[in-house]
């Protein structure tokens, strides 16, 4: 099924179609279910996402170094990327500041020192290129006019991200807000939302650059320890539900299992993995003669759906799905939640044996199967291992 197919049919029928979609996404087959629950771990790893490992080193990143190319970007970017990791360790700036740091010079500049031809003094300076934003110049297009500093600093990489992270030490909380809003604190741009969808390259250039070290606590300022369950990573993930991963994904006994289920006890608390905007949030339970079943009561292996359920799009269109909720969502469509924030709790409505949530993570904003990835590999991935 794909989004075109569903976007021609009228929305009864796209929802019903939807409906069996997500009868094949969920939790519990058939019979004998539970047993083959718990046996079926997951151990096939097949997946779209770039994965790695290891949390970093706190080695010091040394801009003057050979570094490790980053896929997509020129010498000067990556080295531009590894001054602002370098001032961030210097000053040492919890990890998730060198995250925000990159991202809003990568919004900024791309990642160039610009020169601004309506300051001719920072032509004579060294630059990648020439930018024209307003009165503002170098990696973070910072302003002199309104009293970021002089002309030479802000043109001088590692003064400037000083001068970012000084700003950002400022904001009351920032390690707590989703990384555009931390950006949007100390920049004031005209387009606040525009630094998140950067998150998910910046991530990769910090673990290209030190080994793995956005994956450490977000407020960590040393490197080397991976985030444990219930804490939020520097590259802005958390696990939705501590608990072991009862069945994998896409395994031989359940291939079309497009996510995982986690066990965790009724009424758990279940959070949002990263911050995103809901897409979806609704019923989905069919009995088994088609006809809409109650999402308020327990499920059972003949019913089809994915009971309550929460669809959340994330920077980079990636999406993830939480089901089987006990009771309706505390979001709903539309609502912009941070990493962390309780969007429902732990149940066993729709196609499910016993509470548990079955979760899943798509790419490219690819809702159907198709999108799937192995949850467990992309969450290692960004530090918020499961299980
Ligand atoms: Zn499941």
């Amino acid at each position: 099924m794909t989004t075109q197919e569903e976007s021609s049919r009228p929305r009864w029928l796209r929802r019903w179609i939807w409906g069996i979609a997500l009868v094949s996404a969920c939790c519990v087959g058939a019979a004998g279910v539970l047993v083959q629950l718990l046996m079926d771990q997951s151990d096939d790893d097949d997946t779209d996402v770039v994965t790695g490992s290891g949390c970093g080193n706190n080695v010091p990143v040394d801009p003057d170094a050979d570094l490790p190319p980053v896929a997509a970007l020129s010498d000067v970017q990556v080295h531009n990327a590894a001054v602002i990791i370098a001032v961030g360790q210097e000053m040492e700036m919890p990890v998730k500041g060198w995250v925000v740091a990159i991202a809003t010079a990568m919004q900024e500049t791309n990642l160039r020192n610009l020169a601004n031809p309506a300051y001719p003094a920072s032509l004579q300076l060294p630059n990648d290129g020439e930018g024209y934003d307003h009165d503002s110049v170098g990696l973070f297009q910072q302003r002199p006019a309104s009293g970021w500093g002089a002309v030479e600093e802000l043109m001088d990489p590692a003064t400037a991200a000083q001068k970012f992270y000084e700003k950002l030490q400022t904001v009351d909380g920032w390690e707590d807000m989703s990384l555009t809003v931390a950006a949007q604190r100390v920049q004031v741009s005209a387009y606040p939302f525009a630094y998140q969808k950067h998150e998910p390259k910046a991530t990769e250039i910090v673990n290209t650059l030190t080994g793995g070290g956005s994956r450490v606590p977000a407020v960590n300022v040393e490197l080397g320890d991976c985030a444990p369950p219930g804490e939020l990573s520097a590259a802005g993930w958390i696990v939705p539900v501590e608990g072991p991963i009862w069945s994998g994904f896409r395994t031989a006994a359940r291939p079309n299992h497009q996510g995982v289920d986690i066990g965790a006890p009724k009424g758990t608390p279940v959070v949002a993995a990263s911050s995103g905007t809901v897409i979806t949030s609704e019923c989905n339970a069919f009995a088994p003669d088609g006809s809409p079943y109650s999402c308020d009561i327990d499920g059972s292996p003949a019913i089809a759906g994915c009971g309550w359920y929460v669809n959340i799009l994330h920077a980079d269109d990636r999406l993830t799905r939480y089901c089987h909720f006990e009771s309706r969502p505390l979001v709903k469509e539309g609502d912009v939640v941070q990493a962390g924030q309780v969007i429902g709790h732990v149940g066993s409505s729709g196609r499910s044996s016993g509470p548990h949530l079955h979760y899943e993570v798509h790419l490219n904003g690819d809702r159907s199967a198709a999108g799937a990835v192995d949850p467990v590999a992309f969450m290692n991935n960004v530090g918020a291992a499961l299980g």
